[in-house]
């Protein structure tokens, strides 16, 4: 098996190219195949630099790591199309001489004009077998006119010549049979005036030349297929054919139709892997990762839109899903990207993955806001926050207090909580704490549960809440003995003063 992600390089990749790259190598990866990276950038019009190194990038944050490709080598390169130029006039010409295409001379203007006279008729210009004959084409001249225009150097195309009243049948893993009507399809161009080929002819005679086995691609290709197959045919190439599989569309979050980029900016939601940035806003995204997601949740999440394993498991790493996936459970009707869900994957990985892991991934949002840390303070910190977090930079933001003083406390508990006649009992709880000599997190635990049964003539109710708020500002943070230990005696004392300071004045002013 031989199967390949053929990327545009247009801009940034899309959310659904990621899928697609990660269908293909769980593919190649189960059945012991190979994973090949062809870049498709014949259409120099909407070539954008940059874009080839996003797609690496981003295959290479995902763990998708091709075996053959730009860069990496392999018996079948070179892997992007603009250096296999060469090549394509050849195929192109064969199939001008086996009669399977033509040369059309028409000028762009003319076919302009062509498409403005169908409009005016209500009716929709199609390059097909019912128009090419009255066409500016090899197929109306004779061969000595054929031969003079060629030598003029006037540009030309080279046309498919799409046979007619034919049935083209399409067998896709996916889709089973799917039948397209040949006199449907148009004569589509394989090689532009320019001298490039097109998307299909290049396509088509690179997946033969790479020996692959299996084309793996989203729907939207699906119709396309029926010109591949008709070159195949044209080729004489039937036998080596690969097989399709289309993968479903991926749906907009809520309503109808596909996700588009437009949707990410609309709800604020990442629709790209990665951040890209474009000279104009409306063409730059904030990226999966820059929202904070862990790559293995959003491979996780992306297997799951268009496939499921038939049983109940939803945690997946990489590798299990090289041993689990298969073609026969993807699925035929479109996914909808459900960013919630993605979120949920999120925070099963921040759970799943252990301290020293996730202090690494974490340690560059706290490095970015200022703050330093060592290996041992890391850990204990993503620990603590770990099941109450859903993206790696809410670390930093939701445990602030962790680096630096508390910036606000919750003043509806404060209001409800705090017994400025009770102060005196909170200072004595100082003096404790100040007196404490093993600030351990089982010691913190034992001595202060302790003092508060034994010594505060209060219950857990008055004085927990009240120790959290002074330490870190809110009722969310995690175990407040276990925090205090953290955050080191002196500081808690600090902070317990500052605190009974601040709540006293909340209940004046309240
Ligand atoms: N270059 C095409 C794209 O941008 C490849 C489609 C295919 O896989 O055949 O998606």
């Amino acid at each position: 098996m031989r199967v390949r992600f053929a990327p545009s390089p247009t801009g940034a990749l899309h959310i659904g190219g990621v899928r697609t790259a990660l269908y293909n190598y769980l593919l190649a990866k189960k059945m012991g195949g190979t994973f090949v990276l062809r870049i498709e950038d014949t259409d120099q019009k909407r070539y954008v630099p940059g874009a080839e190194d996003y797609i690496l990038e981003a295959l290479r944050w995902c763990g998708i790591e091709p075996e053959e490709g730009p860069g990496i080598g392999g018996e079948y390169g070179p892997y992007r199309q603009s250096e296999r130029k060469h090549l394509y006039a050849d195929y192109a010409q064969q199939l001008v001489d086996s009669g399977n295409a033509y040369y059309a001379f028409d000028t762009d203007e003319e076919l302009t004009k062509m498409r403005a006279d169908y409009e005016a008729e209500k009716k929709v210009f199609k390059y097909d077998h019912s128009v090419r004959r009255q066409m500016n084409n090899s197929l109306t001249m004779d061969a000595d006119a054929v031969k003079a225009r060629l030598a003029s150097g006037e540009p030309y195309t080279i046309r498919l010549k799409v046979p007619t009243d034919e049935l083209v049948n399409i067998s896709d893993l996916v889709r089973d049979k799917v039948q397209f009507q040949s006199n449907e399809l148009d004569d589509k161009i394989m090689m532009k005036g320019d001298g490039m080929p097109t998307y299909h002819l290049a396509n088509v005679v690179d997946d033969h030349l790479m020996k692959i086995t299996h084309v793996i691609r989203g729907e939207e290709w699906l119709p396309s297929t029926a010109h591949h197959v008709l070159l195949y045919r044209a080729f004489g190439w039937e036998d080596t054919m690969p097989k399709f599989a289309h993968l479903p569309l991926i749906l907009k979050p809520t309503g109808k139709g596909k996700l588009s980029k437009r949707d990410g900016a609309k709800l604020g939601i990442p629709v790209f892997p990665l951040s890209w940035n474009d000279d104009k806003p409306e063409d730059s995204f904030v990226g999966f990762r820059e929202f904070g997601f862990d790559p293995g949740a959003v491979v996780n999440f992306l297997a799951f839109l268009g496939w499921n394993p038939g049983t109940e498991q939803e945690m997946f790493s990489l590798a299990e899903l090289c041993e689990a996936f298969s073609v026969e459970k993807i699925g035929k009707s479109g996914a909808r990207f459900d960013f919630d869900k993605a979120k949920w994957f999120n925070q099963q990985y921040l759970m799943a993955t252990d301290n020293a892991q996730l202090a690494k991934e974490v340690r560059p949002s706290v490095e970015a806001a200022g703050y330093t840390a060592d290996d041992d303070m890391m850990e204990s910190f993503v620990g603590m926050l770990k099941e109450r977090v859903t993206f790696i930079t809410d670390f930093v933001e939701t445990g602030y207090y962790f680096f630096e003083p508390v910036k606000a406390y919750e003043e509806k508990m404060i209001r409800k909580k705090w017994k400025p006649d009770n102060r005196a009992k909170f200072e004595e709880l100082s003096q404790f704490i100040t007196n404490m000599e093993d600030f351990s997190p089982e010691n913190v635990t034992e001595k202060v549960k302790a003092w508060i049964n034994e010594d505060s003539g209060m219950g857990f109710g008055a004085v927990l809440p009240i120790l959290r708020i002074a330490t870190s500002g809110t009722m969310k943070g995690p175990d407040v003995f276990a925090m205090m230990s953290l955050l080191g005696k002196e500081e808690v004392v600090s902070r317990l003063q500052k605190g009974y300071d601040a709540f006293d004045a909340i209940k004046n002013n309240a």
